[in-house]
């Protein structure tokens, strides 16, 4: 599903990333682990190039991201979800208007628009606040929202950049709880940023630790946090 090679990236004279690689497959779900600054944020936000790398592969789906004209790249990330640490939801608009922002460039119906708007607010438990404003939510709620408005594309790749790092400790958990149940489908692949180690644990596949831009272990949940 998605395969990245020798990932390097710098801002100014400072080395971000190191040459990261790693990949994917269908059915996966892949936690990046590691201290503050280490590039995970970067790293994620590559996968899609929201942040574009200075060199290096992303192969998303047998094609390199990095070949594209902009008018293909808009189109395959039509299948691609991603998740901001702080939402980034439209306040002026409504919680299904928001949800449905990802369909509009896709050649839907108003109706089924509305239809799979529904469906994504239902999978986050959020169907009844459908007419709601985002500064009516709570902060997890407010991110149920983001988790919804990423799914209802039906991406073949969702990407959830530490979901839940500006939240209070309390709502943290209703939200791990709506990834856990809501994200992972054998036709998908996952790749999360997060420090919740429980979490990563549960959920993830694999494991990949960064440190100082490059991976410094990558491997079953089990094989990475029981080694001395
Ligand atoms: P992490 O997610 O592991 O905390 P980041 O990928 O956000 O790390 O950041 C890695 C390093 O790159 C940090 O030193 C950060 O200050 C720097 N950095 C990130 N984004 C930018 C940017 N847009 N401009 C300049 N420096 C940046
Ligand atoms: P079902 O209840 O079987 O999912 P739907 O009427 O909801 O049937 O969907 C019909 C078709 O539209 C299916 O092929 C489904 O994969 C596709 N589809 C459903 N939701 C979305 C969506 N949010 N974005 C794109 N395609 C969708």
């Amino acid at each position: 599903m998605l395969e990245v090679k020798n990932l390097i990236k710098s801002y100014g004279n400072e080395k971000v990333l190191r040459g990261v690689d790693f990949s994917v497959k269908k059915g996966q779900t892949v936690a990046i682990m590691g201290p503050s600054g280490c590039g995970k944020s970067t790293t994620i936000r590559c996968l899609n190039l929201l942040t574009e790398p200075d060199s290096g592969k992303v192969i998303f789906r047998g094609t390199n991201l990095l070949e594209l004209s902009s008018s293909e790249l808009l189109k395959l990330r039509q299948e691609i979800g991603f998740v901001f640490q702080n939402f980034n939801l439209i306040e002026r608009l409504t919680v299904q208007e928001n949800v449905m922002l990802p369909l509009i460039k896709l050649d839907f119906t108003l109706e089924q628009r509305v239809k799979y708007a529904r469906a994504a607010l239902e999978k986050v438990r959020l169907a009844d606040q459908a007419s709601s404003y985002p500064k009516q939510l709570s902060g997890g709620q407010k991110q149920r929202v983001g988790i919804a408005r990423a799914l209802v594309i039906e991406p073949s790749l969702m990407l959830l950049d530490e979901p839940t790092a500006s939240l209070d400790p309390i709502l943290v958990k209703e939200v791990l709880e709506v990834i856990e149940d809501a994200t992972y489908s054998q036709k998908r692949a996952v790749v999360l940023v997060t420090h919740e180690v429980s979490f990563a644990l549960k959920v993830a596949d694999i494991i990949l630790l960064l440190d100082n831009g490059q991976v410094v272990e990558i491997g079953s949940s089990e094989s990475i946090f029981t080694n001395p």
